[in-house]
């Protein structure tokens, strides 16, 4: 039988990555994307794409999302749809609970009532565990859960609307918390992408200061690519079931773009303004996840380092400048 997969939020980092990485394992792809009044908007990740199907619907428009469930008849439901900026979320705290935890609730008991063979996959977030950190210094899933954002509060309602759903009526359904990942189609608001380009354009000589907020936050960075890969993994393990995806490798805002300005022989005191606007009203402090559970049972491990991971997106806003 052929799968089929729904994905919703198939227009950002994540959804076009996993869209191709279940295209190469031969699924039938279906997404939803939101209407935008710039129409390239919508679909410049995934316009590339052949033989996908895209149907416009809306977390915050639950039936909509139901419809084209009902019309698609999918094996996997890829739940990455968000308001995914952290900073952001300080600003639009009520729209952000709603969209990412909240709008769970009509899909969990459409599943409930009506398709109770569905496997579904939440993006959970390594947000959800705000400054708790293990004694040996990571983050895994027994860890404490206490956010220190809107967003955070509301990717932890979504996480145990999904264990409650589970456990409650035995549904296939997954949360998959997932530390930063990144990727040269991570949007340019998003700090990592912020810094390279911010970088690219200095070194062009298109600006002289690149402003950031805390300097000393640490954050375990994979690569999109291969956390979509997890994902996959995930809805197709035996049981349904919570885990971890990170590197377990942790590196500082100054670390990166350490790295960056070295790449490009840019002098940091000259270029780095940190502007208090930038910084969170609770910061988070430290992440890394404690993913041994998820390399031993999935058979997943990162295929790029920190490293190259920068070199790839720094190489692309390179290569976007040229153009
Ligand atoms: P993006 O912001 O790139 O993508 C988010 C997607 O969700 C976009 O397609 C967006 O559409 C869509 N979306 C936003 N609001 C709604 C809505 N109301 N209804 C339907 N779709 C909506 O994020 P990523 O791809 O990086 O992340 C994917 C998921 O993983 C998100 O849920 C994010 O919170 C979560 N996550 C991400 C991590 C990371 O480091 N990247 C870490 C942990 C979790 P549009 O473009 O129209 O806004």
């Amino acid at each position: 039988m052929i799968k089929k997969a729904l994905i919703i939020g198939i227009s950002g980092q994540d959804g076009s990555y996993l869209a191709e990485h279940l295209q190469r394992h031969n699924y039938k792809v279906y997404g939803i994307v939101r209407r935008h009044s710039v129409a390239e908007n919508q679909n410049f990740r995934i316009s590339s794409l052949k033989n996908i199907e895209t149907y416009y619907g809306d977390l915050l428009d639950s039936q909509s999302i139901i419809d084209v469930i009902k019309k698609t008849k999918p094996t996997e439901i890829y739940n990455l749809g968000a308001m995914s900026q952290v900073q952001v979320s300080f600003n639009i705290p009520k729209f952000t609970i709603e969209t990412n935890g909240l709008a769970l609730v009509d899909l969990l008991e459409y599943f409930r009532k009506n398709f109770k063979d569905v496997r579904f996959y939440q993006a959970s977030s390594s947000e959800m565990f705000g400054n708790s950190v293990e004694k040996n210094g990571f983050q895994k899933l027994t860890t404490n859960m206490q956010p220190v954002s809107p967003y955070g509060c509301a990717k932890l309602l979504a996480y145990n609307l999904v264990n409650h759903y589970r456990h409650a009526y035995g549904l296939f359904l997954c949360n998959g918390i997932l530390f930063n990942h990144e990727s040269p189609r991570r949007g340019s608001n998003f700090i990592s992408t912020k810094i390279i380009k911010g970088a690219v354009e200095i070194k062009k000589g298109l600006r002289n200061k690149l402003e950031v907020g805390n300097l000393d936050s640490y954050r375990d960075w994979g690569h999109s690519k291969d956390y979509v890969s997890a994902m996959r993994l995930i809805l197709n393990y035996k049981i349904p079931r919570n885990w971890i995806v990170a590197t377990g490798k942790s590196y500082s805002v100054r670390d990166l773009i350490t790295y960056v300005f070295k790449k490009l022989d840019l002098n940091f005191n000259k270029h780095i303004v940190v502007n208090q606007k930038y910084i969170r009203p609770h910061e988070l402090n430290f992440l890394r996840g404690d993913s041994k559970e998820t390399r031993s049972k999935l058979k997943w491990k990162p295929s790029y380092t920190f490293e190259r991971m920068i070199d790839e997106m720094l190489n692309h806003w390179i290569e976007n400048y040229k153009s």
